[in-house]
């Protein structure tokens, strides 16, 4: 039986007003099967007031170009010391060969993130670190100009700037010029320091994510937003978490920034390589389905009008567990990646790669019309895409 509480609080969101801290934690905090499913359908009719009913997809390539990383944080599979001897740093010929392969088959946007690998320089240049990332953009941008790169996050924005003794605007100021569109918002995990510091404590602090996102809106570079949930996190830091990803929203809008954050997506922890101090803590391997649909359907109502793109993660929940998703509140499938490690690595079962086939499959199977879009969710019309030209261009 509902509350007229939730009652209140889910009309109000519907009706397009801004909910608050409390609100949104009387949300997170039901159990009761009638309320999630009432919050349910409260998140998928204001997707549908927000975005219709379509569902978008992005054919892109994911490219994680080292795993060499001098942190080690507590949810992390993926990192390599540079002596260990599965440690990898691609050569600039199988980056380039990879973008070739994935623009061939039509890929729209590379994806490049990598571990934080004090190597990456090169020699003889004023600010080392910088030139390496940009080089690489810009290699790459004069190649496929047409491309939109979407790259490094806010960590590692601050790491080259550590690294050269920069301020975040020059960094990615310069990264833009090289050829830089758009920035992943991971890194982000749980914006808590409470909780960062058992979870990431080398990584850059909740102000210092939120102060390199704001960097990147004002000077023109869009950014995703993140939550990493499901491990040691609770119900206030989540919906903490939402209100300054919805806050720092607020701020690009209100002062009329060029970028903002184009999508919202929930990560749910995945632990079964993970080191083994947070898998012990978590107690559990994979994430909990039911739980990252009332956390998503929940994002969709707090995050409001000020987000209104929200994809759910197929490489954490599976396929089928990312279309279930579309009926909490998600309007967007994410990319076909093509191949994925920081996650996979970790022991998630989603798979490392999605045909266009795949994503459209899962999409239809929720009674959903598909559409191909761009990084920045501009439609791309699908007579245009060169898939058809590549009839057998399933990317798996
Ligand atoms: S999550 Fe990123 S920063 Fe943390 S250890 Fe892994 S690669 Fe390094």
């Amino acid at each position: 039986m509902l509350t007229t509480t939730i009652d209140r609080i889910l009309d109000a969101a519907i009706s397009g007003h801004t909910l608050s801290i409390p609100d949104g934690l009387d949300l997170l905090l039901q159990t009761d099967q009638g309320a999630l499913e009432v919050i349910r359908q409260a998140a998928d009719e204001l997707r549908k007031n927000l975005v219709g009913d379509r569902v978008t997809y992005v054919i892109n390539r994911n490219i994680n170009f080292t795993n060499i990383c001098e942190q080690h944080c507590g949810f992390c599979a993926f990192r390599r010391d540079r002596s260990d001897v599965d440690a990898y740093w691609l050569d600039w010929e199988v980056i380039f060969e990879k973008a070739t392969a994935s623009v061939q088959i039509g890929a729209t946007e590379i994806c490049m993130q990598g571990g934080l690998n004090p190597h990456a320089k090169v020699d003889g240049v004023v600010h080392p670190t910088l030139a390496y990332y940009g080089q690489l953009l810009k290699a790459l941008k004069t190649q496929f100009p047409d491309v939109h790169l979407h790259a490094f996050s806010p960590q590692e924005i601050q790491f080259i700037a550590r690294e050269d003794g920069l301020d975040y605007g020059t960094v990615i100021s310069t990264l833009q010029m090289a050829g830089l569109n758009s920035m992943p918002g991971t890194a982000a995990e749980v914006l808590d320091d409470s909780v960062r510091r058992l979870l990431c404590p080398e990584k850059i602090n909740s102000a210092t994510w939120l102060e390199i996102v704001s960097t990147a809106h004002r000077l023109g570079v869009h950014t995703t937003s993140t939550l990493l949930s499901g491990h040691i996190e609770t119900p206030a830091h989540q919906i903490h978490h939402l209100e300054r990803l919805r806050s720092l929203q607020q701020a690009s809008l209100q002062r009329n920034y060029r970028a903002a954050f184009t999508e919202f997506i929930l990560l749910p922890y995945v632990g079964q390589t993970a080191p083994r101090a947070l898998r012990r803590k978590v107690g559990r391997d994979q994430p909990v389905l039911a739980d990252a649909l009332h956390l998503t359907a929940v994002a969709r109502l707090f995050l409001g009008h000020w987000i209104p793109n929200h994809q759910p993660s197929w490489v954490k929940l599976g396929i089928q567990g990312a279309a279930t998703a579309l009926a909490w509140g998600c309007n967007d499938m994410g990319g076909t990646l093509m191949e994925e490690h920081i996650t996979s690595m970790a022991g998630a079962e989603g798979g490392t790669c999605q045909s266009v086939e795949n994503l459209q499959t899962a999409i239809t199977s929720m009674n959903r019309p598909f559409h191909q879009r761009d990084t920045l969710y501009h439609l791309i019309p699908m007579n245009s895409s060169i898939l058809k030209d590549h009839p057998a261009a399933t990317l798996g």
